[in-house]
């Protein structure tokens, strides 16, 4: 079996995401790989349009923050470096894949479903991550 060198962990700092980067951290002692952890921060206006006058940059920022803490805070437990850590914004999917090109990963790992997953088997990023995905993705199981 090959190894993995790039492993690239895509969290949603869900309750979830624990179990997610627990199994990726495994899977990169295993594989001697360089741990690299990606959150994608959603732009409030993409969920509003641009059709509502409303400044959300105060609270772009606050999210902007708090997820700069949760994510620090995550990836301090498991060790790894800073300069590892990556807070982007835009559509996590497509983040995720230019992201992944950018660092060469050879892996991609995802929960099988998040903060949108509910009831479904692969929640809807993990299944954007998978199918324009240009090297593996593991899916891994958590929840229910
Ligand atoms: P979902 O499609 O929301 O059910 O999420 C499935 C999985 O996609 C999560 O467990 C994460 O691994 C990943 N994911 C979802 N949203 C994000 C995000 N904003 N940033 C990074 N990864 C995400």
């Amino acid at each position: 079996m090959g190894v993995y060198n790039t492993i690239l962990l895509a969290v949603d700092l869900s309750e979830e995401a624990n179990q997610v980067a627990a199994r990726a951290a495994g899977l990169a002692t295993a594989h001697n790989a360089k741990l690299h952890v990606v959150h994608v921060i959603e732009p409030l206006s993409f969920a509003y349009g641009g059709d509502i006058p409303i400044d959300f940059s105060t609270i772009q920022d606050e999210i902007q923050k708090q997820a700069e803490t949760q994510l620090r805070g995550m990836c301090a437990k498991l060790g790894i470096p800073e300069v590892q850590l990556h807070l982007v914004m835009g559509r996590p999917e497509n983040e995720i894949h230019t992201l992944a090109k950018s660092l060469r990963a050879d892996l991609i790992v995802v929960g099988s479903h998040g903060r949108h997953g509910l009831a479904l088997l692969l929640g809807s990023t993990a299944n954007g991550v998978l199918h324009g995905a240009i090297c593996d993705v593991l899916a891994v199981r958590v929840g229910k």
